[in-house]
């Protein structure tokens, strides 16, 4: 697009200008000039380095390219192209823009969270010595001094080197202060972050590929038996004498080096005379993964009966939601249509939540579609990361299965979108902006894309099941288990009843869930506990004046974590030790209260002494394959009692399970949220449905203090749309999604007050146009106090009929701006939630 003709006939050189969007919070695009040299070659979606301010220098995207210069301002020219084939499509950019208007954020940070950052060039600060400076007669601190002396071993040091080498966490001080005597220079440096993964290989140089020289050179060597050995071990893994052509190829290094009967100093001595050459090719992070032509699908009757509902609904629907019960076979019915869609030619994404990926679903799928497949997740690495992202743009991965913010890749031409688990929260992000549901943004590249929609679950979303009930989306139901298995029976366990009889005050393990985990083991079979509280207990408190000890940052109450024997604050991170006496009364007695995970696996080892018992929850989970490891162990049946938390409910697949215990279901029916019925009928399904798999009929056992509870009732019926009747009346009575829309703005500030007058300013101004019912608030959310920020909440409801939401958003930037930019809350942060959950 370089040159045109002008009418003359003569070629002219035109100016390119591009807009990029930027990776930070900017509500603009920015305006570059393309240098000449680029004209031929920049397209929309290519990723360019700008410089941006004065220092920084960034990874953007370009969205258009034009050849109209800025008014305001003298484009910069861009500094480097770095795709010739654009990493990002022009249809994400439409996206890009549909989700910064929609969720109310800019354009960049949907850029910064949809491109891994092994995509996004950064520039790293380094210090280097200043070569001028007498070193000699410096006035220098002993840290100071070995800094230097790391400087000039080192030539340069970022500061995470830096911090390293010296063993010392907060190194800004000291380099600080080694700046300002002139001593260092902190400079820029540019790098690319994406390392791609190289292999070293071995070949015979080009004077030996032939029958004659290598022949020579054979004999050559007999009295060298070492090199000997070597070349023979070349030509048995490359039989050059066969085809000449397979030299070039070459062998990995590794296969001599691995080799313990091979001497590594005739290699050397080999590559020295010229007879081997060293090469290196870039080669793929993931292995090779070939199908397993044995594993066939074979649906049952009743699946196939599902599979060819779902495809008729397609026919005039492009969303269709699919609700299975638990153990009905949802996958197998999944894998059938990916592959008519995959054989098709066209691409396929499958969601499912982030945890259930990290196991049995990916080896599962591995098996039959092997290396076609990519997987996208957030405990990959970056540099893994990037790879399923180009292997998507160049058309390796036309399948992938990812998480949440798999809906960023770069797909073209979808044919089929899954959504396992579409009612789980995890896909929708809280944190930072785009705070976006990955559910909802498949319709929207459905749309894009006219690619069709399956949403899947045991436990539909209510919002997705009043869609399917209007017609919007097909339904198809799936009412029974697959083969012999059958669905659980699930009894309640009256607390109170037996709190009375046993005369305690709290009863965490009834005599009816011990007696039935006894007889379990007695068999061999497994059991899970479900707590959904991580911890030993949630709280300590004092016996004589009840003070209770409560984070320094956060208003809420300190975790203990008997494990490490600290105090933890789950919102923020903070830990201290236990207090040996109460920092209010001076009394020795401090209690722990309540009980979470941590206490139940160590209850059980006291009750259970030759079980096995693993606990399961955000902090055994850590490290990157813990996770793998003891689902991999339950498998095996290395451990008989599994307790955790909400993790447990994924998704997960057992053959040995008879058991499932549910502790506190009081507290997740009771939570105060208007979807808390539905969560707690959602996670006690959940993990009902990981008892009784297979042949094994299943017991589930529910502890309630009151067994009245009609949500107890319609979960033990596996009554889903009981449920789901109650829930619509309730959300419409009270106008709440989906018969509303919902907007969450959250004041922050330091200062308690400035908080609470900003919130009501800015319901004030939110008021004046949305009238008193659409504006809810302010009020203090359940922990009012996050990180030493106060938090004030205020709820915007909309309907969802002749309102323009458009508007109505653009009027609530506005309004946000406005008390954003008022002097009296210096450092005020409004966080916007659009569709909270
Ligand atoms: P869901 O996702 O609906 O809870 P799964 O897909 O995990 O159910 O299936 C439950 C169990 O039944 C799994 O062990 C699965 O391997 C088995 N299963 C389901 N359908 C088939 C089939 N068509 N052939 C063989 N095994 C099946
Ligand atoms: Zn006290
Ligand atoms: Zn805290």
């Amino acid at each position: 697009m370089q040159t045109e003709l002008n009418t003359t006939g003569s070629t002219e050189v035109i100016t390119y200008f591009v807009d990029v969007i930027l990776p930070v919070p900017i509500p603009k695009l920015f305006t570059y000039r393309v240098p000449l040299a680029m004209n031929d070659l920049i397209q929309v979606g290519a990723r360019v380095i700008v410089q941006f301010g004065s220092k920084k220098v960034l990874t953007a995207v370009v969205a258009h390219i034009h050849k109209n210069p800025p008014t305001n301002y003298k484009a910069k020219y861009l500094l480097e192209l770095l795709d010739e084939v654009p990493m990002v499509t022009p249809q994400q950019i439409e996206m890009f823009q549909w989700m910064a208007g929609y969720y109310m954020c800019y354009i960049g940070e949907v850029l910064n969270v949809a491109l891994p950052s092994g995509l996004k060039i950064s520039s790293q600060s380094k210090i280097q010595l200043n070569p001028n400076v007498d070193l000699v007669h410096a006035d220098l601190s002993h840290n100071e001094q070995r800094l230097i002396e790391a400087l000039q071993e080192a030539q340069s040091l970022s500061y995470t080197e830096a911090s390293e080498v010296l063993g010392v966490r907060n190194i800004y001080q000291l380099i600080k202060s080694l700046v300002a005597k002139e001593i260092v220079l902190v400079f820029e440096e540019i790098r690319e972050r994406y390392q791609p993964k190289k292999l070293k290989k071995i070949r015979l140089c080009k004077e030996y590929i032939e029958k004659q020289t290598l022949d020579t050179l054979s004999k050559s060597l007999e009295k060298k038996p070492k090199q000997q050995d070597v070349l023979l071990n070349y030509l048995r893994h490359v039989p050059v004498y066969k085809d000449w052509m397979l030299n070039e190829g070459g062998l990995a290094k590794s296969a001599f080096t691995k080799n313990e009967t091979l001497s590594n100093s005739a290699l050397k001595t080999l590559t020295k005379n010229g007879i081997f050459e060293e090469f290196e090719i870039i080669v793929s992070r993931f292995d090779e993964y070939i199908p397993d032509p044995n594993v066939k699908i074979e649906l049952s009757e009743r699946q196939q009966e599902v599979s060819g509902e779902i495809m008729l609904n397609f026919e005039e629907k492009d969303v269709v939601l699919l609700h299975g019960v638990t153990g009905s076979g949802k996958t197998e019915i999944y894998i059938d249509l990916i592959q008519k869609v995959f054989e098709s030619g066209s691409q396929v994404l499958f969601l499912l939540p982030e945890i259930a990926l990290t196991t049995q679903i990916v080896s599962r799928l591995k098996r039959i579609f092997g290396n076609q497949m990519g997987v996208y997740h957030s405990k990959f690495s970056d540099n893994e990361r990037v790879e399923v992202w180009q292997g998507v743009v160049s058309g390796r991965f036309n399948f992938v299965v990812g998480v949440r913010s798999a809906v960023f890749l770069p797909f073209d031409n979808l044919g089929l979108i899954i959504v396992d688990e579409e009612h789980e929260s995890s896909y929708k992000q809280y944190d930072p902006a785009p705070r976006y549901h990955a559910r909802d943004m498949t319709l929207v590249i459905a749309r894009q894309q006219h690619c069709k929609v399956l949403l899947g679950s045991a436990t539909p979303s209510t919002e997705s099941f009043y869609n399917a009930k209007m017609g919007r989306y097909g339904l198809v139901q799936l009412k029974e288990r697959y083969g012999s298995a059958r669905l659980p029976d699930i009894q309640l366990v009256d607390l109170t009843a037996e709190r009375k009889k046993m005369k305690k005050r709290s009863i965490r393990f009834s005599s009816t869930l011990v007696q039935a985990i006894k007889e379990r083991l007695h068999v061999q079979e497994q059991v899970i506990l479900f707590q959904n509280r991580r911890g030993y207990s949630p709280y300590m408190s004092c016996r004589a004046c009840a003070h209770i000890p409560k984070c320094e940052n956060c208003a809420v109450s300190l975790t203990y974590h008997m494990y490490s024997n600290e105090l933890r604050c789950h919102y923020c991170g903070h830990i201290e030790a236990p207090p040996r006496k109460c920092p209010a009364c001076g009394s020795m007695e401090i209690a722990t209260v309540g009980y979470g995970t941590e206490k139940i696996e160590d209850e059980l080892k006291v009750m259970f002494t030759q079980a096995r018992v693993q606990r399961m929850d955000l902090d055994t989970t850590r490290a990157k394959n813990s996770y793998q490891q003891i689902i991999q162990d339950f498998e095996n049946q290395q451990i008989e009692i599994l307790v955790g938390t909400q993790m447990l409910s994924k998704g997960l697949d057992f053959d040995n399970v008879s058991l499932v215990g549910i502790f506190d279901a009081d507290r997740i029916i009771n939570f105060p949220d208007f979807r808390s019925h539905e969560r707690a009928f959602q996670i006690m399904t959940q993990v009902s449905g990981r008892a009784g798999r297979k042949d094994k009929p299943g017991l589930v056992l529910i502890q309630t203090a009151d067994t009245q509870q009609d949500v107890l009732h319609k979960i033990i019926a596996g009554d889903y749309e009981g449920m789901y009747r109650k829930e619509i009346e309730d959300r419409q009575y009270f106008k709440y999604p989906p018969f509303t829309r919902l907007i969450k703005l959250t004041t922050k500030h330091i200062d308690k007050g400035a908080s609470a007058r900003a919130a009501q300013m800015l319901a004030d101004k939110l008021t004046t146009k949305l009238g008193r019912d659409r504006v809810l608030g302010p009020e203090a959310p359940l922990v009012e106090k996050i990180r030493n920020k106060y938090l004030k909440t205020i709820l915007i409801k909309l309907e969802r009929e002749k309102i323009d939401l458009k508007a109505v958003k653009h009027f609530i930037q506005e309004q946000r701006e406005e008390v954003l930019l008022s002097k009296e809350f210096k450092k005020l942060q409004i966080v916007i939630d659009v569709d909270p959950i």
